[in-house]
């Protein structure tokens, strides 16, 4: 079975970007464009969630806190995937449990690293 990457970003380049980097690896990715189309289309096989910190209708911060109410999601982990790498934001991601940060735009090798060992 291949592991499965939930992508919640608003830009659909994004979205692309990370489909054509993940799943020449192996990998399956579903999109969301926002927190609460990503809420709204959950499934318990998600592997991973990389997310967006600035979206509109719910943003990342929203989203992750909604996501660790739910038993099934609270352990799975979440990496940032984001333009924005203040110090702030970061406390505020780490105090939410998030497992990583990638700032935008990533380069796809390391990216996949990350990915690979938290997915893993
Ligand atoms: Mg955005």
């Amino acid at each position: 079975m291949p592991k499965k990457v939930m992508c919640v970003d608003d830009s659909n380049t994004i979205r692309m970007l990370v489909e054509k980097t993940l799943v020449p690896a192996g990998f399956e990715v579903v999109g969301a464009e926002n927190g609460q189309a990503a809420l709204d289309s959950l499934s318990p096989d998600i592997d991973l969630f990389l997310v967006d910190v600035n979206m509109p209708v719910m943003g990342g911060f929203e989203f992750i806190e909604n996501l660790k109410q739910k038993a099934e999601y609270k352990t799975k982990p979440v990496i940032f995937l984001t333009t924005e790498s203040s110090a702030e934001k970061k406390e505020k991601g780490k105090a939410l449990g998030i497992n990583g940060w990638v700032v935008k735009p990533f380069e796809p090798e390391s990216f996949l690293k990350v990915i690979n060992m938290l997915a893993g």
